[in-house]
């Protein structure tokens, strides 16, 4: 077994796999994909010392740093299952499993997509799924926030901050939003909140976004918006479908949760990034709360008795 196994190859994963081989343990990493999300980013700005940086840039600086100590890579696997018997045991769809005195999980998450036309096309192009990456981008010019929930509302009044103008799309009649919110996003002048909208398709000049339609569900009419911006709110969702049948301790939404050293509710698993409760979820966040499982499975690991 592996002393550290380390699920995920994201900004998480790969700070827990460094850091637990610089204790000089056994690690192993197993991951889909190197890189996690950051291979779907395009520029990076907030990575704190790297003023600029791209995506598939620092995926490959990831993965040179995991390489530069001895830790077994293995890619191209998903994990099915976890399970525990004294050893953590992982299960992967290939059918094989791979076991650790502690594992760390860290197969982060994804935005859940709104599946219309013009979406995939101009991704990264005026398609945004993170206003703290991304708003920056549309300063001094109109977009629109899609989903009226807590994480739509905030978007919509941080962005008020930064762009011109802010629309928000609700398809339902009324915004889940919390009360607080919706009173502080009706307040600023440069938000307007459209509810009973069903948005359509995100259109654009072949390069970029310039706007999306929509239908007023009310009325049926089909409406256009001409905008620079399009940021889809309507959930992020914890790659953490694997451990459904664990006994892990999850929250409503399926993240993982975890104490302050990282520590899930079965002894030697710790987790980590964003298929975890952290409220935040960013690169410079899941490296540091990568960093903090891998200590806290070192710190497991001195004191437990399993071999
Ligand atoms: P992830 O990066 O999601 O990595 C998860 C890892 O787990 C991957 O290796 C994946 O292949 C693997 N995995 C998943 N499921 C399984 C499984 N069942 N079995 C095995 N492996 C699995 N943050 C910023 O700070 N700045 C930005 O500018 C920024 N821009 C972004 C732009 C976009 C388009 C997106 C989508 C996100 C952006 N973020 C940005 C957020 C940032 O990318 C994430 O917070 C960060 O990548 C989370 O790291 P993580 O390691 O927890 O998870």
């Amino acid at each position: 077994p592996y002393d550290v196994l380390v699920v995920g190859g994201g900004p998480a994963g790969a700070a827990a796999a460094i850091y637990a081989a610089r204790k000089g343990i056994r690690t192993g990493l197993v991951a889909e994909r190197f890189g996690g999300q950051v291979m779907d980013t395009v520029g990076i700005e907030n990575f704190i010392s790297v003023p600029y940086t791209e995506g598939p840039k620092l995926s490959a600086s990831l993965e040179q740093h995991v390489k530069e100590y001895g830790v077994d890579i293995i890619t191209d696997q998903r994990a099915a299952g976890l399970s525990r018997d004294g050893l953590v045991k992982l299960d992967l769809e290939s059918g094989a499993n791979l076991s650790g005195r502690s594992v760390v999980l860290a197969t982060g998450a994804r935005w859940r997509p709104l599946g219309v036309p013009g979406e995939e096309e101009y991704r990264t192009k005026g398609v945004a799924y993170c206003p703290h990456c991304d708003g920056p981008f549309f300063k001094g010019r109109d977009v629109a926030v899609i989903g009226g929930g807590n994480s739509g509302i905030e978007a919509a009044i941080d962005l008020a901050g930064i762009v011109k103008h802010v629309t928000v799309l609700e398809f339902a009649d009324t915004l889940r939003a919390d009360e607080v919110l919706v009173r502080k996003a009706r307040s600023m002048d440069n938000i307007d909140i459209i509810v009973n909208a069903q948005t359509t398709e995100i259109t654009g000049d072949g390069n970029k976004v310039n706007g999306l339609t929509y239908t007023d569900r009310e009325t049926g009419d089909s409406k256009q918006l001409e905008l620079a911006g399009v940021f889809v709110q309507i959930g992020l969702v914890p790659n953490t479908e694997f451990l459904e049948h664990s006994s892990l301790e999850m929250n409503r939404i399926g993240e993982i949760a975890i104490d302050e050293r990282g520590a899930t509710s079965m002894p030697g698993v710790y987790a980590a990034g964003d298929a975890t409760t952290v409220p935040y979820k960013q690169i410079v966040i899941s490296m540091g709360a990568g960093a903090t499982a891998a200590l806290g499975a070192f710190d497991y690991l001195i004191r437990s008795s399993v071999s």
